[in-house]
C-alpha cells in the first residue's frame, strides 16, 4: 500500500464522494501544484463556489479524504475572511482538505499576526492565490459604522479592531452611494485590505512576478455567490 504521504511533493489527489454512503475514491491528478498559474487556481476556487451555490459540492469534510491524511502540506490558495459563522471559506469554495489555508478575523482585519500568516503562506507555501473575502451583512463592519456614527467606540482590543476597519468607513462615506453605507464599507474595506497585503515586501515581489494573485471578493449571504471585486 502506497502512503499518500510519500507521493511526489507536488502531486496530490482530488477526491470525490461517489455515493451517499460517503465512499471516497481518487478522481484524478489535479491542480494542487504550486507551479500552477494563479488564474487556474482562481478559476478552480470560483468553480467550487459554483458547485456550492448549486447545492452540489464535490467535497465533504471527511477524514477518509486522501488529502485529509497526507503528511505533506501543499496548499495552493489562501483565503483571508471574516470570522462570521455563515461564511466558512472551505465550504463556500467547495475545497477539499489540503488545498486552501484560511485566516479569519473579525472583518478580516489585519494585525501583525495576520499579516505574518499571509506572508508565510505566500513565501513558504507559495500559494498562487490570496483572496480577501468580505461578505454581506458583516457584523464587524456594521459595528464599526455604528461606532463612528455615534462616537461610542469600545475600548481595549475590541476598540483596536474597530480602529482597523474605521478608515474604510470614512473612505466609503465620501464615495457615491446608492447603497447603504455599511454595504459600501464592506467593499471598500476589502479593497483596503488587498492594498495593505500588496505592500508587504515578499507578497509584493511575488505578485509583481506573477507568482501570486491577490484579489478581493465579496460573498453574498442571500445567494451563496462569491463575486470578485
Ligand atoms: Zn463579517
Amino acid at each position: 500500500m502506497i502512503s499518500v504521504a510519500i507521493l511526489p511533493v507536488r502531486l496530490s489527489y482530488a477526491a470525490r464522494l461517489v455515493d451517499a454512503g460517503g465512499v471516497i475514491e481518487p478522481e484524478t491528478v489535479v491542480t494542487n501544484s504550486n507551479q500552477c498559474a494563479p488564474n487556474g487556481i482562481l478559476a478552480d476556487l470560483l468553480a467550487g463556489n459554483g458547485r456550492f451555490m448549486a447545492g452540489h459540492p464535490r467535497f465533504g469534510h471527511d477524514v477518509s479524504s486522501p488529502r485529509a491524511r497526507t503528511a505533506d502540506h501543499r496548499p495552493t490558495a489562501l483565503v483571508l475572511g471574516c470570522l462570521d459563522s455563515r461564511v466558512p471559506p472551505e465550504a463556500v469554495f467547495d475545497q477539499d482538505f489540503g488545498t486552501t489555508v484560511v485566516v479569519r478575523t473579525g472583518g478580516h482585519a489585519l494585525d501583525t499576526a495576520v499579516v505574518g500568516s499571509v506572508d508565510f503562506a505566500v513565501s513558504v507555501f507559495e500559494v498562487a492565490v490570496v483572496i480577501v473575502l468580505g461578505h454581506q451583512y458583516c457584523g464587524a463592519v456594521a459595528s464599526t459604522v455604528a461606532a463612528v456614527q455615534t462616537g461610542d467606540r469600545p475600548g481595549g482590543a475590541l476598540g483596536e479592531l474597530v480602529a482597523l476597519i474605521e478608515p474604510a468607513v470614512h473612505e466609503a462615506a465620501g464615495l457615491d452611494g446608492g447603497r447603504d453605507l455599511a454595504d459600501r464599507v464592506i467593499d471598500r474595506h476589502v479593497a483596503r485590505t488587498v492594498g495593505s497585503l500588496l505592500e508587504v515586501p515578499a507578497i509584493k515581489a511575488r505578485a509583481e512576478a506573477g507568482a501570486v494573485k491577490v484579489v478581493g471578493a465579496r460573498y453574498e449571504i442571500d445567494t451563496g455567490q462569491v463575486a470578485l471585486l
